[in-house]
C-alpha cells in the first residue's frame, strides 16, 4: 500500500480533568449560582437584614438572592401560588410560581418537644399560619402563609422556648433525626440524646459548617426506628463484644432521583465520641463534596467514587488524627418500628403513639394535644420519622381515656394499617416543585381503604410523592408513588403516579433491603388510585403466598 500523503494529525492534547469543585482540590471560585450565592454572603447572615430590613419593607423589596437562596438557612421557602397546575411547574419562572407566602420549618431535633414548646408553635401556627401545620417525615413541624413581616415575633416566640428556625433547609447540617422513645424506650441501651444535643449546640449555625456542597442529613438512634439507611450520616446502636454497647457509622445514604442506601464504615463509637466523629464527616463533605453540579452535590456520590476504605482512611487521617475501633454490624428489626399504640416505658409508665393523617395537623390540633397531654400527666411528645406523634410518661389508669381524648381531635391511637403506613410529602398545596397533589390525596386513600378493606391486617407502607425528589420516600415504600403526568383513558395529561413496589429499608428486609421497583408502564391517574391501591391489596389478601410478587 503506498504510503499516505495525508499529513499526521497533531496529538490531541490531554484533556484536562474537570474538577468537580472540590474546596480541597482548590476550587474556591463558585461553579455555579447557588455556590456564588454562599460565597458572597454567608446565609447565616439573612437572618439579621429579615429582621432589621425585609420585616419593615416587605417582600417586594426582597433580594432575589436573600428570596429564593438564603432565606432557606433560616427556614424559610416561598410558598407556590395556588391554582397553577402541574403542567406548567416545569416551565414558569421561579417568581412566577410563587406567592408572598412562605413556608416555615421549625427543626425539632430527635422530634422532642415538651409542652411549652407544643403550644408555642401551636399559636404561632393559629395566629401567623392560617392553622396549617404539618408534622413531616423528618421530624419538623411545617408551617405555611407566613409573611415576611411576622417573622421576627415568630422568632422571638420560638427563642423564648428554645426552638429554632437555623439551618432547617439550606446547604447545611439539617435536622438530627433520633428515635422518639430515646430515653424511655425498654430495649435501648444508650441514649444518644446527649450527642444529638451537643450537635446542636456545637455545630448549628457555626459558619464554619453552613456552606456545604448541598444539604447533610443526620439520624442518631440506639433503636432501629429512623430511617437511617438515606441519611448523609446515621449512628445505630451495637453491642461490640469487648468495648460495649455504642454506635455504628453508616454514610453517604439519600433518595431522590439518584438513589443510594448508606454503607457501614465497619467502626465502632462510644456515645461520647459520636459529634467529633459527625464534624469530621461533615468536614469531609464541606472539603471535598463535589459542587460543580448540583445534582451530583451530595455525599453519596463523594462516597460512590471513594469506597468504603478510603472514606475511612481520610476521616481517620485528616479529620480525627487516629484509627477509629473496628466494629461489628447492627441487628436489624424486621420491620420498622412505628410506636403506633400503647407501649410500656423503662420507668414502668407507658407512651402512645398516635397517627394523624399522613401528617396533616393544625396549630387547632397540636393545642388540643397539649391539652390532651397534660390534662394525662404528660408533658413530652415527640414526632417521629413517620410523620406520626408521640405522647409520652402517660399512668397506666389513664391511658385509656388519653386515647379517647387523642381520638377526640383526630389523632389516633388504635390506627388502621392504612392510616399507620401512610405519608404524603407537600405536594402541589404548597410546593413550587410539584407536579401532582398529595396530602388531600393520600388523606382520600386512606379514608377509602380504610371502610372497603377494614380488615386489613398487615403493616403496609404507601408513600405518595409529588414529584421524582422522593421527599416522602417513594423507593423505599412498599408501594411508592412518584407524582408525574399521566394519560387517562381519553388521552389527556392528567394528574398521576409512576408506581414502585417493593420497596423497603434493611431493617424491613434484611439482605434484600432496596429500592421498589419502578416498573415500567406500571402507572395509575390520581383519580384511580384508590381502587388501584385496593385491588394491589386484595390480591395479597386472596394469596399471601403472593405476598412478594405482590410488593417485591
Ligand atoms: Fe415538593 Fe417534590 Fe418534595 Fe413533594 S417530593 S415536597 S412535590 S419537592
Amino acid at each position: 500500500m503506498a504510503p499516505s500523503s495525508t499529513p499526521a494529525r497533531p496529538t490531541a492534547r490531554p484533556r484536562k480533568a474537570r474538577g468537580e469543585g472540590q474546596w480541597a482540590l482548590g476550587h474556591r471560585e463558585p461553579l455555579n449560582p447557588n455556590e456564588r450565592i454562599k460565597k458572597d454572603d454567608n446565609p447565616l447572615n439573612v437572618r439579621a437584614r429579615i429582621e432589621n430590613i425585609y420585616a419593615h419593607t416587605g417582600f417586594a423589596s426582597i433580594d432575589p438572592q436573600d428570596l429564593r437562596g438564603r432565606f432557606r438557612w433560616w427556614g424559610l421557602y416561598t410558598q407556590r401560588k395556588a391554582g397553577i397546575d402541574g403542567g406548567r411547574t416545569a416551565v414558569l419562572e421561579p417568581h412566577e410560581l410563587e406567592d408572598e407566602y412562605f413556608m416555615l420549618r421549625v427543626r425539632i431535633d430527635g422530634g422532642a418537644l415538651n409542652l411549652a414548646q407544643l403550644r408555642t408553635v401551636a399559636q404561632i401556627s393559629q395566629e401567623f399560619a392560617r392553622d396549617s401545620a404539618d408534622i413531616t417525615d423528618r421530624q419538623n413541624i411545617q408551617l405555611h402563609w407566613i409573611r415576611v413581616e411576622d417573622m421576627p415575633e415568630i422568632w422571638r416566640r420560638l427563642d423564648a422556648v428554645g426552638l429554632q428556625t437555623t439551618e432547617a433547609c439550606g446547604d447545611c447540617p439539617r435536622i438530627v433525626l433520633g428515635s422518639p422513645v430515646a430515653g424511655v424506650a425498654v430495649d435501648e441501651v444508650i441514649d444518644p440524646t446527649p450527642a444529638i444535643d451537643q450537635i446542636i449546640e456545637r455545630f448549628i449555625g457555626d459558619p464554619r459548617y453552613s456552606n456545604l456542597p448541598r444539604k447533610f442529613k443526620s439520624s442518631i438512634s440506639w433503636l432501629v426506628d429512623t430511617p437511617y439507611e438515606i441519611n448523609d450520616i446515621s449512628f445505630l446502636g451495637v453491642e461490640h463484644p469487648v468495648h460495649g454497647p455504642g454506635f455504628d457509622l453508616w454514610v453517604g445514604g439519600g433518595l431522590s432521583t439518584n438513589p443510594r442506601l448508606a454503607e457501614r464504615l465497619g467502626v465502632w463509637v462510644p456515645l461520647e465520641e459520636i459529634p467529633d466523629v459527625w464534624e469530621g464527616v461533615v468536614g469531609i463533605f464541606r472539603d471535598y463534596g463535589y459542587r460543580r453540579l448540583r445534582n451530583r452535590a451530595r455525599l453519596k456520590f463523594l462516597l460512590a467514587d471513594w469506597g468504603v476504605a478510603k472514606f475511612r482512611e481520610i476521616l481517620e487521617k485528616e479529620y480525627l488524627n487516629r484509627a477509629l475501633v473496628d466494629g461489628p454490624p447492627p441487628e436489624l428489626p424486621e420491620r420498622p418500628i412505628d410506636h403506633i399504640g400503647v407501649h410500656k416505658q423503662r420507668d414502668g409508665r407507658n407512651y402512645v403513639g398516635a397517627a394523624p393523617v399522613v401528617g396533616r395537623s393544625s396549630g387547632t390540633q397540636l393545642a388540643g394535644l397539649a391539652h390532651v397531654a397534660e390534662a394525662h400527666g404528660s408533658d413530652r411528645v415527640r414526632l417521629t420519622p413517620y410523620q406520626k406523634l408521640l405522647v409520652l410518661d402517660v399512668a397506666d389508669d389513664r391511658v385509656e381515656s388519653l386515647i379517647a381524648g387523642l381520638r377526640e381531635i383526630g389523632l389516633e391511637a388504635r390506627a388502621s394499617a392504612w392510616r399507620r403506613g401512610t405519608m404524603a410529602c407537600t405536594g402541589i398545596e404548597y410546593c413550587k416543585l410539584a407536579i401532582v397533589e398529595t396530602k388531600a390525596r393520600g388523606e382520600e386513600l386512606v379514608a377509602r381503604l380504610e371502610e372497603r378493606l377494614k380488615d386489613f391486617d398487615t403493616d403496609i407502607s404507601i408513600h405518595l410523592n409529588g414529584c421524582p425528589n422522593a421527599c416522602a420516600r417513594t423507593q423505599v415504600a412498599d408501594i411508592g408513588l412518584k407524582g408525574q403526568l399521566v394519560m387517562n383513558a381519553h388521552g389527556e395529561q392528567v394528574e398521576g403516579f409512576q408506581v414502585h413496589l417493593g420497596g423497603a429499608l434493611g431493617m424491613a428486609k434484611g439482605d434484600s433491603a432496596g429500592f421498589g421497583r419502578k416498573v415500567r408502564g406500571l402507572k395509575t391517574t390520581a383519580e384511580e388510585l384508590p381502587g388501584y391501591v385496593e385491588r394491589l391489596a386484595v390480591n395479597y389478601l386472596a394469596d399471601r403466598s403472593s405476598a412478594e410478587e405482590t410488593f417485591a
